[in-house]
């Protein structure tokens, strides 16, 4: 399949590279990204799904929030996602590196860290569990 690199999947790139630890619905995609019609959102958005480059997850029932996960040094670090809020946060890479040596030295398992998720609680929610 032939991939085109439209102006419309450049925006949304750029939109999700500058706020990487942050999930979105695609009304607020739409919202925040200038002149993206609907449908070349859902197209495009669909695309990056499939590379890869953008994770989807499911929020109720019928909505979905989209973060961005691919690009930069996302295959060399670790992700963590929240069970909570399904918020992924990228971990430092010296401290995913430190990890994999440890796990590495201990165990001699290498950790393949582009496809390694930690579960968890964010900070975020935790401070909500908090306020209750
Ligand atoms: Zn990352
Ligand atoms: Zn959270």
């Amino acid at each position: 399949m032939k991939k085109y690199q439209t102006k419309q999947r450049e925006q949304l790139m750029l939109f999700f590279g500058e706020h990487r630890d942050r999930q979105y619905t695609i009304e607020q995609l739409a919202y925040n990204i200038e002149g993206i019609g609907m449908s070349s959102l859902y197209r495009n958005i669909n695309l990056l799904v499939e590379e890869g480059l953008v994770r989807r997850s499911r929020e109720g029932s019928r909505k979905f929030l989209y973060q961005y996960i691919g690009g930069g040094d996302c295959a060399h670090h670790l992700h963590m996602q929240c069970n909570q809020c399904g918020r992924i946060m990228h971990m430092d890479s010296k401290i995913a590196e430190s990890i994999a040596a440890t796990v590495q030295n201990d165990s001699d398992f290498s950790i393949d860290t582009a496809q390694t998720m930690l579960f968890g609680c964010c900070a975020d929610c935790k401070a909500e569990r908090k306020d209750k």
